[in-house]
């Protein structure tokens, strides 16, 4: 049993309104049993909604305080994205879980590269908010593209 970003498994979440449904991860849902998690949605966030990015830091900084996560209309939602990864975290404690396959480059869920927070679509090395707290309490955390 894993966790997994609801968008892959085609919940209409993102901020756009849409899924990124992706055919590995439905091939393995019908194998395994994937949690569908959605940080964003669970940290207060409505859909659709702005399109964000980490300012002033990495996804650590963000958890410590001393980075912010802004939306491409400017407003802070660094709590939305601190209290939705506490969410992902307490599912993924009372699930005895070990691994999450999380969406690549989201500012939420990815993992090894996001967007540099200038909504330029650059991408820098790095993890998203609910990745960074799911590594640190000692869950793996892998994309769509490792499968
Ligand atoms: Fe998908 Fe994660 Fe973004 Fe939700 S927060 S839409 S699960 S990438």
């Amino acid at each position: 049993m894993r966790l997994c970003s609801a968008c892959l498994l085609g919940m209409k979440c993102r901020y756009d309104g849409r899924s990124k449904a992706n055919e590995k991860v439905l091939a393995l849902s019908k194998r395994e049993v994937l949690i569908p998690i959605c940080p964003e949605q669970l940290g207060g966030l409505s859909t659709p909604r702005p399109n964000s990015e980490i300012k002033g830091g990495d996804s650590s900084d963000v958890l410590d305080g001393r980075a912010k996560v802004l939306g491409s209309d400017d407003h802070d939602v660094t709590e939305h994205f601190v209290n939705g990864a506490e969410e992902v975290l307490k599912l993924a404690k009372i699930f005895g879980i070990k691994e999450a396959i999380l969406k690549q480059r989201s500012p939420s869920c990815g993992s090894g590269q996001i967007y540099d927070g200038t909504f330029s679509k650059n991408l820098v090395d790095g993890d998203g908010v609910t990745t960074a707290l799911l590594k640190r309490n000692g869950i793996n955390v892998i994309s769509e593209e490792d499968i």
